[in-house]
């Protein structure tokens, strides 16, 4: 394709498209070593229950601050560890490393992690998660792994037969950036999902008064309330989202509103707050 595309508009871009091919090239060759390097962390966003405003666990959310590009965002190198195929021993780290914080938290207290689609298509996932549970002692309930709908698009592909599994083990699912993905509901009422995160773009649009993303966040909240799920509203950043949320009847939120997301020993030392003052 490229070489009839002739004319001088392509080679215009190329200095460019080369620079990034570039750019990615060394990004990923960094990644490589980021893990040996102990480059990676995880930080931690509260996740609270919208009606008491308790705290009800924390998403584990990765973080790469590189010697070389300093830090990077998820947005880009996520994608990139997907391609990469460096995915499965990045993501196997961020279970074994959230689940040994997540134990040394107050009893109820959950932890959640991102799992990308190409880290179910693995049986060997099912491993590291028990093995995580096991070496941690973390209780399987107290773990929460968000998939996205893109995981139902190829259907048949063992993806699912490894949900199950892992649902098997105890452990909570929940379906993350609901309605910007995939659009089929089928598999909602085939897959135990705990509960729907309503993604941020229908958050915020609802807050600006677009009745469309108002219709959806209700009609979402029906669904998944009639199939016995949970609801979070996503981005939450001001108290008349949060107010807003909860009028929908959304049942958790998170978002900038509640919390950042902590470093590690700001997460443990607000989860024990929490409970000293609950108590
Ligand atoms: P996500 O799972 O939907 O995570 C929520 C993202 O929204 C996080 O971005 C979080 O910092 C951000 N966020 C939370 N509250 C607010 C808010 O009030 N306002 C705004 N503007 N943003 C908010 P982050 O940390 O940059 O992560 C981006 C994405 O990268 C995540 O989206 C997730 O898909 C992926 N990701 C992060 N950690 C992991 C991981 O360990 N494994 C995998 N596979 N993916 C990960
Ligand atoms: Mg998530
Ligand atoms: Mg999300
Ligand atoms: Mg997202």
């Amino acid at each position: 394709r490229s070489k009839d595309a002739g004319g001088g508009v392509f080679h215009a871009y190329e200095p460019k498209l080369h620079a990034e091919a570039e750019e990615r090239r060394l990004l990923e060759m960094a990644l490589r070593t980021a893990l040996e390097r102990g480059e990676l962390h995880l930080a931690y966003q509260p996740v609270v229950d919208a009606g008491t405003g308790q705290l009800t666990g924390f998403e584990a959310l990765l973080r790469w601050h590189s010697a070389e590009f300093g830090n990077v965002s998820p947005a880009k190198f996520i994608p990139l560890a997907e391609e990469a195929r460096l995915i499965a021993p990045i993501g196997a780290w961020v279970v074994r490393t959230a689940c040994a914080e997540a134990a040394r938290w107050p009893g109820h207290v959950r932890v959640a992690v991102n799992v990308s689609p190409d880290q179910l298509q693995d049986a060997g996932f099912v491993t590291t998660v028990t093995q995580a549970l096991a070496t941690t002692g973390l209780p399987a309930e107290r773990l929460e792994l968000e998939v996205t709908e893109s995981v139902f698009m190829h259907e048949g592909t063992g993806a699912v037969r490894v949900l199950e599994r892992l649902l098997d083990l105890g452990v909570r699912l929940s379906l993350d950036d609901f309605g910007t993905g995939y659009s089929s509901l089928g598999y909602l009422s085939r897959t135990r999902f705990s509960s729907i995160k309503i993604d941020r773009s229908f958050v915020q649009a609802a807050a600006k008064g677009e009745r469309e993303a108002l219709a959806i966040i209700r009609a979402v909240v029906a669904l998944a309330r009639s199939l016995g799920m949970a609801t979070t509203a996503e981005g939450v950043e001001t108290q008349a989202e949060h107010r807003m949320v909860e009028e929908l009847g959304c049942t958790k939120v998170q978002g900038y509103f509640f919390g950042r997301p902590l470093p590690v020993e700001e997460a443990r030392a607000l989860a024990n707050r929490r409970i000293a003052h609950a108590a």
